[in-house]
């Protein structure tokens, strides 16, 4: 659809009734020039709210499920009650109690069985998003914007990885013809929810932590959208985590592979897989600040004209460090690196950054602390006979550790760029554990202790000159 602009807004976009209003006044606005089709998350936290329910109904702990309950029934009753006139309120309610009974079913099932299959967890958690489309289409309705909520289960199509999926793009196109197309082509404007996606069989999926921007992006590229803004509170993408560097400066403009670089790396600000299907296409992307919409934003495009260095640096927790050093030299150091990496690709484990070393033979890797259990299951399956002949030492696994990442275009071929990155950390007595240029050169990576990571950010940040002039 050749004018489409698809719009996504974030958790905090969505947090309250006045938030919700000003997304629903920006969604308006563009609606009334050209096509539009809106995706969004839940309101903020209230995915952390689902989750925690799941866990404690896993537990046994039937207190907490029952607050829970209650906290997640009210705030969106309240929020409808202050969003909608008086005579929508009794039909809102009753929407609402319906999509908290589904999760409350789910969440009670867990609690009898005290377990908590991926599936189900997949299908209770969208029901987030399921209330905030809910609450925004039937506010958008009141003002007299015909709006659709519509549950992405029915439009984006995924592989069968619960909470980790990824989508089908000739299916999803199908569907989304279907399901978005009729709706466009009578002006209703679809409110889809973020996060969630089925099979091709139906089965509930979700496409991990903070996927909603991964939901717009794979419908923009469906409907061959014109153009994607995704709103968020900030103004853009920045040259740090405002919340770590407090001079950090918004970039106005950014390539696809920047942007995705930066997300990879810890850049909570997109999903990382955002841009895949958009890059494919072309389609520009704009990141923009839902509290201050009269900013441009950053503009995501496929290549910037002229050159420029570093631009923006950032950070990674929640990864752990697993060190495999071989105990002598009768071993192939290059074998146990195979065996490994076969081991992690059949776990479905991603590996952030990946250094070796000749002389010893050894190397080591980053996982995600969420994906370390299985990653070391494998690994150790995978080399058991190694570790129990003494052939390998005992697998190291470090979770005191952060990964700070320089990317920027204009990098490649800067001759002295590292050995300053480097310096500016080293001045600050930071240890550096471990470093990497990945092979795009677009990205200069290193490992530091945790204590030190916002640190070492900081110091980047001001090396390179990317903050704002004092
Ligand atoms: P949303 O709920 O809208 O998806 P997120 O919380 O997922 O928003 O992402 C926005 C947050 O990302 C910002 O509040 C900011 O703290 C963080 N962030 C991390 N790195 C960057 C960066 N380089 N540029 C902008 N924001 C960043
Ligand atoms: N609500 C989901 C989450 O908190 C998806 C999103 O907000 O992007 O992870
Ligand atoms: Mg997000």
């Amino acid at each position: 659809m050749a004018d489409l602009l698809v719009m996504k807004f974030g958790g905090t976009s969505m947090g309250s009734a006045e938030r919700i209003q000003i997304a629903a006044k920006l969604s308006a606005e563009q609606h009334a020039k050209r096509p539009v089709a809106i995706v969004v998350s839940a309101m903020s936290k209230v995915t952390d709210l689902l989750l925690n329910t799941l866990s404690k109904a896993e537990e046994g702990d039937a207190t907490t499920v029952e607050a829970n309950l209650e906290a997640l029934k009210t705030r969106h009753i309240e929020c409808a009650r202050e969003l909608l006139p008086a005579d929508r309120h009794e039909a809102a309610i009753q929407g609402i109690e319906r999509l908290v009974g589904e999760f409350s079913r789910i969440a009670h099932g867990m609690l009898l069985l005290r377990e908590r299959p991926p599936r189900s967890v997949d299908e209770a958690i969208a029901i987030g998003e399921q209330l905030s489309a809910f609450l925004i289409a039937e506010y958008m309705n009141s003002t007299s914007v015909a709006a659709e909520a519509v549950n992405a289960a029915r439009v984006i199509a995924t592989d069968a990885v619960f909470g980790n999926a990824t989508p089908i793009m000739e299916a999803t196109r199908e569907r989304s013809a279907g399901v978005l197309k009729p709706l466009l082509d009578k002006r209703v404007l679809p409110v889809v929810t973020g996060f969630n996606a089925s099979t091709l069989d139906g089965k509930p999926t979700t496409l991990g932590r903070g996927g909603s921007d991964f939901s717009a992006s794979i419908l923009a590229a469906a409907l061959d959208a014109a153009e994607l803004w995704i709103w968020t509170d900030v103004d853009g993408i920045m040259s740090a985590d405002p919340r770590v560097a407090k001079n950090a400066r918004v970039l106005p403009e950014v390539t696809y592979a920047e942007a995705a670089e930066l997300a990879f790396a810890g850049a909570k600000v997109l999903h990382p897989r955002t841009l895949a299907p958009l890059a494919e296409r072309q389609i520009p992307v704009w990141s923009k600040n839902s509290f201050r919409p009269e900013v441009a934003g950053t503009r995501i495009v496929p290549k910037i004209a002229e050159g420029h260095g570093p631009r923006a640096v950032t950070s990674m927790t929640n990864i752990a460090m697993v060190s495999i050093e071989p105990a002598n030299t009768a071993i192939s150091g290059t074998m146990v690196m195979a065996e490994a990496i076969e081991a992690l690709s059949r776990a479905g484990v991603e590996v952030p950054l990946i250094t070796s070393s000749s002389y010893t033979q050894s190397f080591c890797f980053l996982v995600r602390q969420a994906e370390l259990e299985r990653a070391q299951q494998f690994l150790e399956e995978r080399l058991s006979l190694e570790l129990a002949h003494g052939y390998l030492k005992p697998i190291s696994i470090d979770k005191e550790v952060g990964l700070v990442a320089v990317v920027g275009e204009g990098m490649r071929g800067t001759p002295g760029l590292a050995g300053r990155i480097f310096m500016a950390v080293s001045r600050q007595g930071i240890n550096i554990v471990s470093m990497a240029q990945g092979s795009s050169e677009l990205t200069i990576a290193m490992v530091v202790h945790r204590k030190d990571l916002e640190q070492a950010v900081r110091s980047i940040h001001d090396e390179c000159g990317m903050g704002q002039p004092a």
